[in-house]
């Protein structure tokens, strides 16, 4: 006869038996976390810092200092702000121009310039003698007449330091601001003096779960018209008004060929629910789509410049140069994320504050030990990511990238389309970063004027 099993055996077989089920489950759930596309390029090397801006071409929240006399803002009840915002403004011609004098001065180790990358809202409504009235850019509203402005756009953009990039239609839903605004004697006394706010405007996102998806597919297709016709290209990179989307949102990018989204771990996501849950779906979730998602490319924010809402700008700046370095020995690029309301502002002292933070920044990035940083462009981070090399036409020219040790070969945009349909190609040597020198068509040439 057997001896009766002891419990301890049972226990062991129990336990063996769990595992088996769970070591597959684990294996899976390591994979699916640690999982996301493979780099063609060691970031570690590169070292490269992309800057994010949001909110340029907002006309928001106010037009100016003083527009609030007389006016209980309280009384507007628009749901929560940074303080800073209430008087945060459109930039205009000076901002732009001295703000491209700062990058313009500080130049990564291929000798190209800092570049920032504004993130443009596209259209505003202005209540304007007593009805509404839409503007698309490069149109502003009446109160917020910027005069010179696009030639100071266009100027930086010649300088190779501006290269804009999409934020949103409006940067609200444009039903609720028509229906809260008549909702109130504040609420339209505000509008008429062209502040943006209105009741309930921090909750009134675009992209909100609300609003169908034709409604917003139509309104994106609006707003990459008008991108497109203010800027002469389409946007290459995007981020979402308030950090909120969801998969359908995703899904209509993706359709319309915007495959670069900033800021995937800001997120929030309507879909999921709040708390320790929503916040453990929204890991998995990132995940499974860095993963399944392969046509598209999820940059994530790891730096933070915004000395603007900081009790102690230095330290910020500080802390977004220790933040640079982590990034790049994480094998990383580093993306600096810095509102517009850092560089236009009602108040005089805060655009000077927000001026000086960057140009420190720079300063900083550049000190470190090592090589010199390289600063690079959304669109150029994906393709590099994914080729190896990239090629990004600015209002300067084109700059062309080999990130890798090998040599690699790319065509050049719009160029060399002969008779016969050939192309200009160019042999990139490896480790070459520079601008295109535009030479014959229709041949192989070698790059020159670039620096390993
Ligand atoms: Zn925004």
């Amino acid at each position: 006869m057997n001896p009766e099993p002891r419990s301890g055996a049972k226990g062991r077989g129990f336990f063996a038996r769990v595992l088996v089920w769970l070591a597959p489950a684990a294996l899976a759930a390591c994979a699916l976390l640690t999982a996301g596309p493979r780099s063609a390029v060691d970031w570690r090397s590169l070292r490269a810092v992309a800057l994010e801006s949001d909110d340029w071409g907002l006309a928001g929240f106010v037009p100016s200092a003083g527009v609030w006399d007389g006016l209980r803002r309280e009384d507007l009840s628009p749901g929560a702000f940074p303080e800073v915002y209430w008087n945060s403004t459109l930039e205009d011609s000076a901002t732009v121009a001295e703000l491209a004098a700062v990058l313009a001065s500080h130049r990564g180790r291929d000798g190209l310039p800092a570049v920032l990358q504004p993130n443009y809202v596209m259209s505003a409504l202005a209540w304007e003698d007593g009805r509404w009235q839409r503007y698309d850019l490069p149109d502003l509203p009446r109160e917020y007449r910027r005069p010179g402005l696009w030639e100071a756009v266009a100027g930086a953009r010649r300088l190779g330091v501006w290269y804009p990039e999409f934020h949103a239609a409006w940067h609200y839903d444009p039903a609720h601001r028509r229906e809260a605004t008549k909702s109130s004697a504040v609420a339209l006394e505000a509008a008429s003096r062209g502040i943006m706010l209105f009741p309930g405007s921090e909750a009134a996102r675009e992209l909100g779960p609300w609003r169908s998806t034709p409604e917003l597919a139509r309104e994106l297709d609006d707003a990459l018209v008008v991108f497109e016709r203010t800027f002469d290209r389409r946007p290459g990179s995007l981020i979402a008004p308030d950090y909120t989307w969801n998969g359908r949102v995703e899904r209509l990018w993706s359709s319309r060929s915007l495959n670069v989204i900033q800021a995937k771990r800001e997120q929030r996501h309507p879909d999921l629910p709040s708390g320790a849950a929503g916040r453990v779906l929204k890991v998995l979730e990132r995940q499974w789509v860095k993963t399944t998602r392969t046509g598209s490319t999820y940059l994530e924010r790891n730096c933070r410049l915004e000395p603007a809402q900081s009790p102690d700008p230095e330290a910020t700046v500080a802390a977004c140069i220790r933040e640079t370095a982590r990034a790049w020995r994480r094998g990383e690029p580093a993306i600096v994320e810095t509102h517009r309301v850092n560089f236009a502002h009602a108040e005089t002292a805060v655009v000077a504050l927000g001026r000086r933070a960057l140009s420190d920044y720079l300063d900083g990035v550049g000190a470190l030990p090592g090589a010199g940083p390289l600063f690079v462009a959304d669109v150029e981070i994906a393709s590099l990511a994914r080729h190896g090399c990239s090629v990004r036409t600015d209002g300067a020219g084109v700059v062309v990238r080999n990130g890798t040790h090998a040599r690699r070969l790319v065509a050049m945009p719009g160029a060399g389309s002969g008779p016969e349909g050939t192309k200009t190609l160019l042999i990139l040597d490896a480790g070459r970063h520079g601008r295109w020198i535009s030479g014959a068509r229709n041949t192989v040439e070698l790059a020159e004027s670039v620096a390993p």
